[in-house]
């Protein structure tokens, strides 16, 4: 409802990201009665949506990662959590009925809100090697939810050696006649249950110690050329119709550089109270600097998030609950 210290289309929290980390931020912002609006970018696809299987999320075992939050999304808007699609390209100071506020700048249009919770996650690092671009959409996926039905009885490789590589590994046994795990060392990143699967499968193969140096082909993959991380000189072709990068996360933070501080690989830092380095501002779930990245911990920092958003603007208002 607007009235002098909510003004009409201004609100008290927004939210920028769908993922796990925004939609609990936003289930309990508008839960505790906040006006909440959240941003999400129909283009960029949350890595949870295309996960097929989610199997450490407590008390929803095995359940795939859209329908999970779907589940999320639904439990949001029952608690009134607006929701609207438009790119974020910046944020800036601004005044709202007298106290300081954020505008969030969109493809869209403006939005402006007395906190912001950045909650953008992160996504797929690219190898960069050649025919890595060339053949993406024609061999080259970044998905294989999406892409390993297409890959029925035939020869594939994925890169990587954490924990994303291996259980999309283990997924795409369902459709390929063998798959090929190509790592820079000599053992997996992954967590050991993963490992133990992987090590056990008949599909999986192992590259070990070895990069990719390039992707090659004609219409579509027909190889990929690896050297030997040893011995660059050491150079072997694998014949592969799909090739599946898993090689880690680069931030969804762009739009953030110079408005709080980022770590140097881009994410952006927050304290255990999921505060920024910006009064006003708070971060949660992938796109923030910490050791774990999963639904569960996206979750926990949302809800942290979104408790420190609604304690921030209570102090802006002079409504604190003392002792709060
Ligand atoms: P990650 O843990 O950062 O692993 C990236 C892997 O790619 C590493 O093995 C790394 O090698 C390799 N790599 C990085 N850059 C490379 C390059 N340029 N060329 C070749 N290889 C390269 O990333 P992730 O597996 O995507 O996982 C991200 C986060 O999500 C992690 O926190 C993970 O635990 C979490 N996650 C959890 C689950 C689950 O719980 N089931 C599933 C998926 C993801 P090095 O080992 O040599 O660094």
């Amino acid at each position: 409802m607007a009235d002098d210290k909510n003004p009409e289309g201004k609100y008290d929290v927004i939210i920028i990201g769908g993922g796990p980390g925004g939609l609990t931020a936003g289930l309990y912002t508008a839960r505790a009665s906040f006006k909440t609006l959240l941003v999400e970018s129909g283009m960029v696809m949350s890595q949870i949506t295309v996960t097929h299987l989610v199997e450490n999320y407590p008390g929803v075992p095995d359940i795939g990662g859209y329908e999970l939050v779907e589940k999320f999304k639904e439990q949001a808007k029952k608690f009134g959590l607006a929701t609207t699609y438009a790119s974020v390209t910046g944020l800036e100071k601004t005044e709202i009925a007298g106290m300081a506020g954020w505008r969030v700048k969109t493809d869209a249009g403006n939005f402006e809100a007395l906190s912001v919770i950045v909650a953008t996650g992160a996504n797929w690092r690219k190898i960069g090697v050649p025919g890595e671009a060339e053949f993406t959409g024609r061999g080259v996926s970044y998905c294989a939810t999406c892409d390993g039905p297409f890959y029925r009885d035939r020869e594939v490789i994925v890169i990587g050696g954490g924990d994303t590589a291996v259980q999309e590994a283990l997924f795409l046994t369902n459709f390929a006649s063998k798959v090929t795990i190509v790592h820079r060392r000599d053992r997996l990143r992954a967590t050991p249950i993963l490992r133990e699967r992987a090590a056990a499968h008949p599909k999986i193969a192992f590259a070990w110690d070895s990069v990719v140096t390039r992707i090659g082909g004609a219409e579509a993959v027909t190889h990929v050329k690896i050297a030997n991380a040893k011995d660059p000189k050491e150079i072997r072709d694998i014949p592969a119709d799909g090739v599946f990068v898993f090689i880690g996360l680069v931030p969804n933070t762009e739009f953030m550089k110079g408005v709080v501080e980022l770590d140097k690989e881009g994410y952006i830092v927050a304290d255990r109270d999921m505060k920024t380095s910006e009064p006003g501002i708070f971060a949660c779930g992938d796109c923030i600097e910490k050791l774990l990245r999963q639904v569960v911990t996206a979750c926990g920092d949302g809800a942290t998030a979104a408790f420190s958003a609604e304690l921030y603007v209570e102090e802006l208002k002079g409504e604190k609950y003392g002792g709060r």
